[in-house]
């Protein structure tokens, strides 16, 4: 059994955090890969490493002293190897660092070197290998993952080491150079790991124990999610609740690997596993027919509607054409006969709002174009509810017995989810009550 671990930020903001992580690793054997953050915030105020590095590369670019808040980081690492009694020269580290500072290094080289050092230090904590990012994950010229070369040589490497440690968020270009990941990346690093190791299993160790039935700042106490399908978290996340990159997703997901979400400070939670869509069989079952409620405020309905639209052709098309040419992304289009409603998260229409409706009346030729702002659109998802009669109703008699005015709906052809758009005023009450009807 292989398992790659990656521990984000929080899980490795000091030195207590550190024992955790190491507690964590050396309970099993089988967890021969770690993928570390930066260190991230020990408290609500406090900084990121990566946020610090960010700021001394733009102290270097507007050639303002990056002196003090290197001095910053160097003593929250410092801080990190001395509690643990270390042996990694941090020094000879730092004096490298403002070398290549000095030489007007570029911000990817500098951000980057976050994880290379915490990297390092665990490597030295826990007595096994650490493999430099740079020699083994590679990005092409165009920002894109070079994926055959980096599964060949990281295979390799990885093949090579019983145990071993690798800093996230970063790999190199063809000429050597740094190149970093988005922000969060270091996941994306645990996914490609993961994939190259043939791992059974992707842990990602953070500070949630996985994902919850709903948000806990509307539903009280709501309950975890065991296991879950990617295509239902994909749903999820897309509605709101904060989980994983997609990037950070595919190349485990393309391998049949599942992650494992779980907590470096409440270790025995078991956490949420995500499957493939394909092991979403019977056995699988937390015993809800739905996995999870998640929804978003904030959208804005277009209505047109014009006299035996039924029976003209390119209606819509001219419509969307409208939102295309303003690079707008379309949520939903519900329709009826002769009218039909265009959604989108109203920040994206802020402005342009007038506008559009004066070329929807222009060009679809109709007086008949409404506004209306503050919808939510509540997404209720569960690969279990596809092909099972009265879900729906369940949910809409839920809203009902609340008193809440239900102004669109749609179900997804893959009936894995149904949407409903509801007043922003009725969110969370809806929320609550489709919770209840069917968790409690
Ligand atoms: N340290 C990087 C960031 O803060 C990458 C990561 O933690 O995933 O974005």
């Amino acid at each position: 059994m292989i398992k790659v671990a990656k521990f984000g930020g929080t899980s490795l903001a000091d030195a207590a955090q550190f024992k955790k992580v190491r507690d964590i690793v050396k309970d099993s054997e089988d967890r021969k890969y770690v993928v570390v953050s930066a260190p991230g915030k020990r408290f609500k105020d406090d900084n990121k490493i990566t946020d610090l590095l960010y700021l001394t590369h733009a102290h270097l670019k507007f050639s303002v002293p990056y002196a003090p808040v290197l001095k910053l980081i160097e003593d929250r690492f410092t801080s990190i190897k001395e509690e643990l009694n270390l042996n990694t020269d941090l020094e000879q580290e730092f004096r490298t660092i403002r070398e290549q500072l000095d030489n007007k290094c570029d911000e990817d080289y500098i951000v980057s070197r976050g994880e290379y050092l915490s990297a390092k230090l665990m490597a030295d904590y826990l007595h096994c290998d650490f493999i430099d990012a740079k020699d083994v994950i590679f990005f092409k010229y165009d920002g894109t993952i070079d994926r055959k070369k980096t599964q060949d040589k990281l295979g390799a490497v990885l093949a090579k080491s019983s145990k071993a440690i690798i800093p996230g968020f970063y790999g190199s270009l063809p000429d050597g150079s740094i190149k970093t990941f988005s922000r969060g990346g270091s996941d994306i690093t645990g996914s490609i790991v993961a994939s190259a190791a043939k791992a059974d299993i992707y842990e990602n160790w953070t500070d949630v124990s996985g994902f919850l039935m709903a948000d806990p700042r509307i539903v009280n106490n709501p309950q975890p999610i065991k296991k879950i399908t990617y295509q239902e978290l994909r749903e999820l996340s897309y509605m709101g609740a904060s989980v994983l990159h997609d990037e950070a997703v595919f190349p485990v997901r393309q391998a049949s690997i599942p992650i494992n979400i779980r907590n470096t400070n409440e270790p025995d939670n078991p956490g949420t596993v995500i499957v493939g869509d394909d092991q979403a069989d019977e056995n699988y079952e937390n015993g809800h027919i739905i996995t999870g409620i998640a929804g978003r405020k904030n959208f804005t309905v277009f209505y047109v509607h014009k006299e035996h639209m039924a029976n003209e052709v390119g209606v819509v098309r001219k419509a969307l054409e409208i939102f295309e040419e303003r690079n707008i992304s379309i949520d939903h289009i519900p329709s009826g006969i002769d009218s039909f409603s265009v959604v989108v998260p109203t920040e994206c229409v802020e402005k342009t709002t007038h506008e559009i409706v004066e070329e929807l009346k222009e060009r679809l030729n109709t007086e008949t174009v409404k506004v209306s702002k503050n919808l939510s659109l509540i997404s209720t998802v569960g690969i279990r509810m596809a092909f099972r009669p009265g879900i729906s109703a369940k949910v809409f008699n839920a809203l009902g017995e609340k008193n809440i005015n239900i102004r669109m709906i749609d179900q997804g052809s893959s009936e894995i989810n149904i949407i409903v758009g509801v007043e922003d005023r009725d969110f969370e009450d809806a929320i609550r009550a489709i919770y209840k009807a069917f968790v409690k």
